[in-house]
């Protein structure tokens, strides 16, 4: 059976490695030498999951989801990722970073931020443990995302707005990397999901692994066995998609189907569909599957979701993608949209709108009424009111 899990090397397959300016290379060499030995450390574990049960609210609940079951006829799981302490799962791996970053003696921590959830996930963080945190956000997103920079804010953090380029993303990342380069010896980045150069797509997904390891414990209980026939996902770099399947990628029996972000449709020149619409490329310090034009211009991605708007896609989902491994769909705006009114209807959950996308998939795939299908809820709803509000205006006004 083949291992989809990093080599020595730091690749899965053809993807992955450090693709890194020089000057980093001392600083990604010592995390490199150090990760798997302070993660296996019995006192870090101690300290990681005292946090995760008492700060962050594990384990989430695996709630069976009578009425959607119903609906698809089969039974339908959600992993609860939503009821995280700041509505997501990315705190999983905040939490483990900090003490990661303590341990090897940092005092400064930078991130860089998108949607600004893993960089209010940082600043939590970096708020509980007394740490300078410093928050690299493209312009265009901050003024987007006011909310989140008003709490990065009262958080602590320092949000430095970023105006080269496109303004968004890319653009903050190429910023946090340079300031990297410039103060290498007291900073830790802080990066927010299986993205980047080797160790980090490692590091992060075995922090975000306890959200596979509680599934099995709750299928055992509930269904006496510890799989589901089923996993899906959604992935925007990776992160809570590789947490939910970690325990089982090298069990054949449990099937694991991704959702993309479609946009607006994969030929519309406006997705965020990189596994169907990427080629192989570096990005963020690593080889993988990313949006880029003939001449290696990394394009604009687009998806009404702030979290899956990214143009790459970790190197290992690259990888089990490729290889048949996962099944991955691009699900549309308005496929996503539409998921995530069913299920505040259906179950009272207001998703968030990365996770609507995962949801989408009952629409188009059918399952057995034996089978466990795992869904990883990854986040909630309120930071997407806005959107789902106009969303509903526009509807009516259509109708
Ligand atoms: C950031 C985010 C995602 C996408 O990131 P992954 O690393 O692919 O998990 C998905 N859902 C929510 C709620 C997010 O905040």
């Amino acid at each position: 059976m083949k291992s989809f899990y990093v080599n020595e090397e730091g690749y899965y397959g053809d993807f992955g490695g450090a693709y890194i300016p020089e000057i980093l290379y001392s600083n990604v060499e010592s995390l490199r030498n150090n990760y798997q030995k302070i993660l296996d450390d019995p006192e870090f574990q101690q300290e990681y999951h005292a946090l995760l049960t008492d700060y962050v609210g594990r384990p989430t609940p695996l709630y069976l989801a009578g009425r959607l079951s119903q609906r698809y006829g089969c039974r339908i799981y959600l992993k609860r990722e939503d009821l995280n302490h700041t509505g997501a799962h990315k705190i999983n791996n905040t939490v483990g970073q900090i003490l990661l970053a303590r341990r090897m003696g940092k005092t400064r921590i930078i991130a860089e931020t998108g949607a600004g959830q893993h960089g209010v996930a940082t600043a939590t963080v970096c708020a509980l443990m007394n740490m300078e945190c410093v928050v690299y956000m493209g312009r265009t997103d901050v003024e987007r995302q006011k909310l989140n920079v008003q709490k990065m804010e009262m958080l602590g953090a320092q949000v430095v707005s970023v105006d080269s380029g496109n303004r968004t993303l890319k653009d903050a990342t190429n910023e946090a990397i340079r300031d990297w380069c410039c103060h290498p010896a007291d900073t830790h980045y802080i990066i927010g999901s299986t993205v980047g150069p080797h160790p980090y797509p490692d590091l992060v997904v075995r922090l975000q692994s306890i959200i596979s390891k509680e599934i099995k414990k709750q299928l055992m209980g509930k269904e006496g066995r510890d799989y589901p026939d089923y996993l899906i996902a959604c992935v925007g770099g990776g992160s809570n998609a590789g947490g939910a399947m970690y325990e089982y990628i090298d069990n054949p029996q449990v099937k694991i189907i991704l959702a993309e972000a479609g946009g607006k449709g994969i030929h519309s020149g406006q997705s965020a569909a990189t596994i169907h619409l990427g080629s192989v490329g570096i990005i963020h310090g690593a080889k993988t599957l990313l949006m880029q034009t003939p001449d290696g211009q990394i394009e604009e991605p687009y998806s009404i979701s702030a979290g899956l708007d990214y143009p790459g896609i970790g190197p290992m989902h690259a990888n089990m993608a490729k290889q048949g491994r996962s099944e991955v769909l691009a699900i549309d705006d308005d496929e996503a949209l539409q998921a995530a009114m069913e299920l505040t209807r259906l179950e009272g959950i207001i998703p968030a709108l990365e996770s609507a996308h995962a949801l989408a998939v009952f629409k188009r795939k059918k399952f057995a009424p034996d089978q466990v299908v795992v869904l990883c809820l990854s986040g909630r709803g309120d930071k997407d009111m806005e959107t789902y509000v106009n969303q509903k205006i526009s509807n009516e006004k259509d109708q």
